[in-house]
């Protein structure tokens, strides 16, 4: 068997590999998961640490760990581990080696050739300095590939015929926003933007810094002067920020975060997801304008972008998504984890330099979106029934999760009407009816008060759906198991199909009034009201337990009407129509 090369995304905060097995790119795992923080420290009796442990230990003892070596690759500076001098190179060594090992037991051979990705805008010395950390890591590095290319790799597009795609890269330090052409195979890197110290880290610090203020505030303690407590609210800002990318809550539970005149003082604060996505919003503006910068230096305009890819583990927060389709003004791709496109496409390209065959990344999606029909008051103050309130979108992969808060319309309301739907259309009812349940006896509280419930939708990989009700003062809880539709389309099938099916619907509708009329052939048009009347009589006419009598009664008004509508005698018309509603009113009751 051919030995194989691995793919690395050797990232400023975390590093990811995969290689190709059965024709497909997979991760390989690495201590607990898929991905290893980019972190090296020396444990306090000598030990190498790599990932996690070196990233534990960075609390307690800086000066022994060293984290976002990329930043410096390419440059002469050295660093200083637990008192002994460091190249960047060295540093990028123990990190590689680390992701060499764990390759080489989950392929159970030898690995000693590696793709490594690095920034589009790397320059000569950056390339140069990764290549020789693969060396020292006993690597040789076959190729040195943008990080945009990769993730372009991973979503197959390297088979496609001129493609111009946009690649969001937001990690954890660092933004990048690459334009690259695709034609066959050939890719051009034709604009990078970026600022090096934008992501999810700056989030974290923004979150934990609005709680420390609160803090401040409210104990007149610092708690940024105590490093131990800031690491530790650090931490615990960023687990909330991950939960609020599928929850409307996160809980910040902090015990003993500092002492007043030895009184522990604790911290327990829910956040909501739209306080967090306030606190980050300005600087998600800022990538917004380098995405303008990296336009204006590839000359495209927004709407000459074929493809807009999400990539790095910050684009998770559902913020980041509604942005970038604002800005665009299409739906982003984020189908494969972001955290994991770049590596998968790196193994693509090392798959292809060993030249094996390669098969597309499979992700299962769900092929539409899936929410509830809710009420919704629009800026004039007007009540809107039946608008649908998708909580999964269209392509998301599965299995996924995802929640939101809605409240009771009135005061007092006791009782909900969860229906489920699947689909696009925005008004509710236009979409696919899953199914549907009531929510009783909620406990409206005696200030009459609208009532909070939390709808939890869960779609796991076959597409069962379990949707929870939660509400939330008294915790009561209604689920309900539902099957979504599994058919995977693609965005552009789902369009077509929707114009199809559209179209069907107006030929439905002529058809049904055409049935045994020539309304169609009429030079005058009908007036909506009486088209819509028609209509409805012709499902009443369809009910299974239409009385004889009535059929008949209804029938021959519908006739009555054709024939005055194509006399053009508008009165008549008119009185037939009124006599219709009564018989309609009394077959429909
Ligand atoms: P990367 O460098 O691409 O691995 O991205 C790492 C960054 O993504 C870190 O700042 C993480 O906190 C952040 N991140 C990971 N998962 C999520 C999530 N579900 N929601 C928001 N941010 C996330």
């Amino acid at each position: 068997m051919q030995e194989k090369i691995i793919g690395i995304d050797l990232g400023t905060t975390n590093s990811v590999v995969a290689f190709i097995k059965d024709g497909v790119p997979v991760l390989i795992p690495v201590s607990e998961g898929h991905i290893l923080p980019s972190v090296v420290g020396i444990a306090p009796q000598g030990e190498v640490l790599v990932g996690k442990p070196a990233r534990n230990q960075w609390v307690a003892a800086p000066e022994n760990t060293i984290r976002s070596i990329k930043r410096k690759m390419g440059t002469n500076e050295k660093v200083t581990m637990a008192g002994k001098e460091y190249t960047p190179q060295e540093i990028s060594a123990f990190i590689l080696k680390e992701l060499k090992q764990a390759a080489e037991t989950t392929i159970g051979e030898t690995v000693s050739r590696a793709v490594i990705t690095v920034p589009a805008y790397f320059n000569e010395l950056q390339r140069q300095a990764t290549m020789e950390a693969g060396e020292i890591a006993g690597l040789k590095v076959e190729r040195i590939i943008n990080e945009p290319t990769a993730s372009a790799l991973a979503y197959g597009l390297d088979k496609e015929e001129e493609l111009h795609v946009l690649v969001y890269d937001l990690g954890g330090g660092t933004f990048d926003v690459s334009i690259i052409e695709l034609n066959n195979g050939v890719v051009d890197v034709l604009a990078t933007a970026g600022n090096n110290h934008l992501g999810g880290d700056d989030f974290d610090e923004m979150f934990a810094s609005f709680i420390a203020k609160e803090f401040a505030d409210e104990h007149k303690i610092d708690l940024q002067e105590n490093h131990h407590a800031w690491a530790r609210l650090l931490r615990a800002a960023e687990e909330a920020k991950i939960e609020l990318s599928n929850a409307p809550y996160a809980l910040i539970s902090l015990e003993y975060i500092a002492y007043s005149k030895d009184i522990a003082l604790h911290i327990r604060r829910e956040v909501k997801r739209h306080e967090f996505e306030e606190i980050i919003e300005e600087k998600l503006k800022d990538t917004l304008v380098l995405i303008d910068k990296a336009l204006k230096d590839a000359e495209l305009e927004a709407n000459q972008i074929d493809r807009v890819l999400l990539v790095g583990g910050s684009t998770r927060s559902p913020i980041v998504w509604d942005l970038v389709t604002q800005h665009m003004g299409q739906e982003p791709h984020i189908e494969i984890d972001p955290d994991a496109a770049v590596a998968l496409g790196a193994a693509v390209q090392a798959g292809i330099i060993a030249g094996e065959e390669i098969d597309a990344i499979l992700v299962d999606v769900t092929p539409m979106s899936l929410g509830i029909a809710a009420a919704e008051i629009s800026f004039a103050g007007q009540l809107i029934p039946d608008k649908f309130a998708p909580l999964i979108r269209r392509n998301t992969t599965i299995p996924v999760q995802q929640s939101k808060v809605f409240s009771t319309l009135y005061p007092g309301q006791d009782k909900i009407h969860i229906q489920v739907y699947q689909g696009e259309e925005e008004t509710a009812s236009d979409n696919v009816l899953l199914g549907d349940f009531f929510v009783e006896d909620l406990k409206p509280n005696r200030e009459m008060e609208l009532t909070d419930v939390t709808v939890n939708f869960s779609l796991d990989i076959n597409a069962i759906l379990d949707v929870t009700v939660i509400e939330r003062k008294t915790g009561k809880e209604v689920r309900k198991q539902l099957k979504a539709s599994r058919q995977r389309l693609s965005s552009q099938d789902i369009a077509s199909s929707q114009a199809k099916i559209a179209a069907v619907y107006e030929q439905g509708e002529e058809d049904e009034i055409d049935e045994d009329g020539e309304i169609d052939d009429l030079s005058i048009e009908i007036d909506p009201g009486t088209k819509a009347l028609l209509e409805r009589a012709i499902k009443v006419l369809s009910k299974e337990d239409l009385s004889a009598d009535l059929a008949s009664k209804i029938s021959v008004t519908v006739e009555k009407i054709k024939d005055s509508l194509s006399e053009d005698e508008s009165e008549q018309t008119e009185l037939y129509c009124d006599e219709l509603i009564d018989w309609l009113i009394e077959a429909e009751e």
